[in-house]
């Protein structure tokens, strides 16, 4: 796909756009007396307006990332960069979208808030990728296909050969959402953008980083598809506190964490098998497992009786049976399987 083809897949209206200017993008310099944005004068540490492109923080994120700034966006959360590809590429009653099933919930519901049809193309046997099946699901209005890798709620990364050859031939634009990449061997797509013009990567500092409270999402794509997602978000999305705590957050290294959390997802993984009601732990690339279970309610309700909360994903389709338990802490895990002996011992919380 060449960049003109990617110019053919936009909304006519959000091509024609012409976006709104902000005060401090008319005057962008950082000295003087500022009455230009109708803000107060008098300093609460927040009184000014903050950095509408987020200059000093794509700049890091950008470097650590190992792309350049022009294809870097920053939104209020993943959730935001889910909701703007929808606003830009997708004419609400007549396009649609393509995903796998299971996955992320948001991408469903941003589908149904702009009024796009969502052709949801269930995961083939052991949770691998229906290539053909995605392909054939899609027509001449299909602007969209959803993937995530590592997926949520399955756990699995989809090998980077099928990944790379169904973005090569989706005729659209393809979303990867690789929220959970740090916790797989198998990485990202990220450094390879040049050689897909219709790839959107979404990365978040939501897992790895432990900054959810923050709301900091990330999307890599060419500079094009970043300059419409720019064009199309609220002025100011992310706020002056996030921006700078984001910037002293990143000075902390996650690997150290990382690999604990692999490593006690390891230690878990090996351990449920063990307890009757267990019928299967899926192998996981990311810091949660999906375990299926005899009795996945009446396990969830002994967890959290005993102030364990996990999620219950037995009514998502293919999940029957199934709970999604998040990696914590070694003495939160101890917990667990603590609990879990319980549980297996009768000895069950109500
Ligand atoms: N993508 C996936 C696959 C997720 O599982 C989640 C959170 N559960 C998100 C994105 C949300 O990311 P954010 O906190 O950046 O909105």
């Amino acid at each position: 796909m060449n960049s003109q083809d990617i110019e053919q897949l936009v909304r006519p209206n959000i091509r024609a756009l012409c976006p709104y200017s902000t005060a401090r993008d008319e005057y962008q310099g950082t000295l003087g007396i500022f009455l230009d944005a109708n803000e107060s004068p008098y300093p609460t540490g927040y009184n000014r307006y903050p950095d509408p492109h987020q200059k000093a923080l794509k700049a890091k994120i950008a470097a650590i990332k190992g792309i350049p700034a022009e294809s870097l966006f920053l939104g209020n959360g993943s959730d935001e960069a889910i909701d703007l590809v929808f606003r830009i590429f997708c004419t609400p009653g007549v396009d649609n979208a393509v995903a796998i099933e299971p996955s992320y919930g948001m991408y469903n519901v941003a589908a149904d808030i702009n009024d796009v049809e969502m052709r949801r193309i269930p995961l083939g046997p052991d949770f691998s990728l229906p290539a053909e099946a995605l392909l054939a699901a899609s027509d001449t209005h299909t602007r969209l296909l959803f993937l995530c890798s590592p997926n949520n709620p399955s756990g699995n990364a989809f090998p980077t050969g099928e990944l790379v050859s169904l973005i090569r031939r989706f005729p659209g634009i393809v979303v990867l959402d690789e929220a959970y990449a740090d916790f797989s061997g198998q990485g990202s797509l990220r450094t390879r953008l040049p050689e897909f013009p219709n790839l959107v990567i979404f990365q978040t500092l939501s897992k790895a980083y432990g900054l959810a409270g923050l709301r900091l999402g990330m999307a890599f794509a060419s500079p094009y598809i970043i300059r419409l997602m720019s064009m199309v978000k609220y002025p100011y999305n992310i706020n002056q506190s996030t921006q700078e705590l984001v910037l002293k957050a990143l000075d902390r290294p996650i690997d150290g964490q990382v690999a604990e959390i692999v490593g006690q997802r390891t230690r878990v993984a090996a351990a449920l098998p063990a307890f009757g009601f267990v019928r299967r732990v899926w192998p996981s690339d990311a810091n949660f497992l999906l375990v299926q279970v005899d009795d996945a309610d009446a396990l969830y309700a002994h967890l959290l009786a005993d102030g364990i909360i996990v999620r219950n994903r037995s009514r998502v389709s293919g999940c029957a049976g199934c709970l999604r338990i998040t990696i914590g802490l070694t003495s939160e895990n101890d917990r667990l399987l603590q609990s879990l002996q319980a549980y297996e011992k009768g000895d069950i919380h109500r």
